[in-house]
C-alpha cells in the first residue's frame, strides 16, 4: 500500500543540509570567520572599524569586541563566537588566538576529509593531539611569583601591545601590576585568588592619557551636589542611601486638602520640616558624606551643606554596591535606618577640580581599586579600557597560576614539532589526523609574519629550524622579521591564555567535524 509513497518525517519549514556539503558549510563559516580576524593578530595587527545599524562606532582590535558586532549568523560559525567568548570569560585575552586557531583545525580536517580519514577518525586524532599539546604545555611552562614584578609587567605588556596605547604602555602596564597585586587574597596553600570585580575601571574624557592612574578606593562620576558643601572631608564617614531624600508623591497626597494661604504656609513649613528631619537623620548616624543613588530635594541639599557634609545625588546602582564593599557600609532605603554599622569609612573624599568626579580613597576594605582611564576622546578611551582590561586579566592568570609561556609564535611552534613527533609514535590513519591537529598552530606564527609584512614561508621556516636546534624560546620579532628568543625579549604571556585556547578550539573543531547533518527550522514567512 505505502510503497512508492514517500514518508514524510519534517515539516516542510526546515532546511535540511546532509553529508559533505553540512561539512562544508562548518568548515567555510569557521574558516571566514577566522580569515575575517586574523588580520589583527598580533603587536602589528590592524584595527577594525565597526558600525553599528544605528551608527555607533567601535574602532578595535579586540577578537571577542570584533565578532560581537558582526554578529554572525551561520550555526556553526556561532559555535566559532562561543570559543571567543569563553576565552574572554576563562581568560580575558587569546581571543583572536583561539578564534584563529579553530579556523585553522576546520582547515586541516577539511584536508584529512579530501583524503578520506573518517570524521571519528580526525575528532580521536585531535583529542589525542589536545591531550599532547597541554602535556607539552606543562613542560614548557614557566614559574612567576606573586613578587616577580619585572615578570608581570612584561605579561601586562604583552597583553598590551598593538592596541595603539603603545604610548602609555609601561605607565598602564605598572598600574595594573599594582590594583591585581592589592586585591588579591592569599589562600591557605599559598597560592593566591583574585576577585576581577574588586578592580573597577572608569573612564574620564578629557586630559592626556598619562593621567591614568590608580586609586586605592573608588571612583563616582559626579560632583557634589550643592557648591556649598565641603568640597574635601577628611575621616569619611559616608551613608549609602538608596531612596531619593525628598518628600514623596505619596506622603504629600495624603495631605489634606489646602484652602487658605495659612494652611499653605502650615504645609509648606511641615514640608520642610520633613526634609529637614531627612538631614538631621543624617547628622544623628555621624555621617558627613552622603551616596544617594536617586536625587537629593533642594533643602536637604542646602541642611546637609549647613552641617557640612559632602553629598552626591544620582549615583548609579553599580557604583553603589561597589562603595558598599570597598567602604565596608550597608546601602539603606532611608535616613532612619542608618546607624553607625551601615555607614562606610574610608580616609578621604574629594572632587576632582575640572572634572565631574568624586574620588573616595584609604577606604576601609583595601581590597577595592579603582583604575581611572583619562584620554582626548571616547573611541580612545573604549579601546584603553579593553587593553587595561585585558592586561588586568593576564595579571589575575598569572599571579593565580603562578605559570607563564612564551608568546611571539614561540610555544606553537614548539607545539607544532613536539605533536608532530609525538604523532609518528601513533602511526595508522590518527597519526593524519595527529598532525592535522599540529600543523594547525602554525597559523599563529604565520600570521604573525603575515600581519607584519613578511614572507611567511621562510619565516615559519627559519621559526621551525630553529626550534629543531633545541632554541625552544624563538620567536618572530614583528618589527624586525628576525627570529629571536622571546624569553630575552620579555613576550610573555599566561599559560592558562594558550591553554584554554587550545581546549576550546579543539573541543569546537571535534564537534564541527562530526556533524554531517544540519536541519535549520525557518521561522520567516508562514504563508510561504
Ligand atoms: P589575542 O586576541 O589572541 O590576544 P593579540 O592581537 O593580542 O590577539 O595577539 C596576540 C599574539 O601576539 C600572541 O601570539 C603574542 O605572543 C603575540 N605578541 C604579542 N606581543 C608581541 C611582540 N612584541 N612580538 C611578537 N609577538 C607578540
Ligand atoms: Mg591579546
Amino acid at each position: 500500500m505505502l510503497a512508492g509513497q514517500p514518508i514524510i518525517i519534517l515539516r516542510d519549514n526546515v532546511d535540511r543540509t546532509r553529508g559533505f556539503e553540512a561539512q562544508r558549510s562548518n568548515i567555510m563559516a569557521a574558516k571566514a570567520i577566522a580569515a575575517a580576524i586574523r588580520t589583527t593578530l598580533g603587536p602589528r595587527g590592524m584595527d577594525k572599524m565597526l558600525v553599528s545599524s544605528s551608527g555607533d562606532v567601535v574602532i578595535t582590535n579586540d577578537g571577542v569586541t570584533i565578532l560581537h558586532e558582526m554578529t554572525v549568523q551561520h550555526p556553526g560559525g556561532k559555535l566559532v563566537v562561543e570559543v571567543a567568548e569563553t576565552q574572554d570569560d576563562e581568560v580575558g585575552d587569546g581571543t583572536t588566538t583561539a578564534t584563529v586557531l579553530v579556523g585553522s583545525l576546520m582547515e586541516e580536517a577539511e584536508a584529512l576529509l579530501a583524503q578520506k580519514v573518517h570524521p571519528t577518525i580526525i575528532a580521536n586524532g585531535y583529542q589525542l593531539g589536545m591531550e599532547k599539546a597541554l602535556q607539552v604545555l606543562d613542560e614548557l611552562a614557566i614559574t612567576v611569583g606573586f613578587n616577580d614584578r619585572d615578570v608581570l609587567l612584561k605579561i601586562a605588556g604583552t597583553a598590551m601591545t598593538g592596541k595603539s596605547i603603545e604610548a602609555i604602555k609601561d605607565k598602564v602596564a605598572g598600574i595594573v601590576v599594582d590594583a591585581v597585586q592589592q586585591v588579591a587574597a592569599e589562600k591557605e596553600d599559598g597560592t593566591y585568588t583574585v576577585d576581577e570585580d574588586d578592580i573597577k575601571i572608569k573612564k574620564q574624557v578629557g586630559d592626556s592619557m598619562n593621567d591614568a592612574r590608580l586609586i586605592r578606593g573608588i571612583v563616582i562620576d559626579k560632583k557634589r551636589v550643592f557648591e556649598q558643601m565641603p568640597n574635601k572631608i577628611t575621616d569619611a564617614r559616608v551613608a549609602l542611601l538608596a531612596q531619593p531624600l525628598e518628600i514623596t508623591k505619596t506622603q504629600v497626597k495624603s495631605k489634606i486638602k489646602i484652602t487658605s494661604s495659612d494652611q499653605m504656609k502650615a504645609f509648606s513649613e511641615q514640608e520642610r520640616e520633613s526634609l529637614r528631619k531627612l538631614a538631621e537623620q543624617i547628622v544623628a548616624a555621624g555621617a558627613n558624606v552622603v551616596l544617594c543613588q536617586k536625587g537629593i530635594a533642594d533643602a536637604v541639599q542646602y541642611y546637609l551643606a549647613r552641617n557640612g557634609i559632602y553629598a552626591v545625588e544620582d549615583v548609579k546602582e553599580e557604583d553603589m554596591k561597589f562603595a558598599a564593599k570597598a567602604l565596608c557600609g550597608s546601602i539603606v532605603n532611608k535616613p532612619e535606618e542608618l546607624t553607625r554599622e551601615t555607614l562606610g569609612h574610608a580616609e578621604t573624599t574629594e572632587e576632582v577640580p575640572d572634572a565631574d568626579m568624586t574620588i573616595i580613597s584609604g577606604c576601609d576594605n583595601p581590597k577595592a581599586v579603582t583604575i581611572l582611564l583619562r584620554g582626548t576622546s571616547q573611541l580612545l578611551l573604549d579601546e584603553l579600557e579593553r587593553a587595561v582590561y585585558d592586561a588586568a586579566r593576564v595579571i589575575q592568570d598569572a599571579i593565580e597560576d603562578g605559570k607563564f609561556v612564551v608568546g611571539g609564535g614561540s610555544v606553537e611552534t614548539e607545539l607544532q614539532l613536539r605533536i608532530r613527533d609525538y604523532a609518528a609514535t601513533v602511526g595508522g590513519r590518527a597519526q593524519l589526523a595527529i598532525e592535522g591537529f599540529a600543523n594547525a598552530f602554525e597559523v599563529i606564527p604565520r600570521t604573525l609574519a603575515e600581519n607584519s609584512g613578511f614572507d611567511t614561508i621562510d619565516k615559519v621556516v627559519a621559526l621551525r629550524k630553529a626550534h629543531a636546534n633545541g632554541a625552544k624560546h624563538s620567536g618572530l620579532n614583528v618589527y624586525t622579521g628576525e627570529v629571536v628568543d622571546m624569553l630575552d625579549a620579555g613576550v610573555i604571556e599566561p599559560q592558562r591564555v594558550k591553554t584554554q585556547a587550545i581546549k576550546s578550539a579543539a573541543e569546537t573543531a571535534m564537534l564541527l567535524v562530526r556533524v554531517d547533518d544540519m536541519m535549520i527550522t525557518q521561522t520567516g514567512n508562514p504563508a510561504a
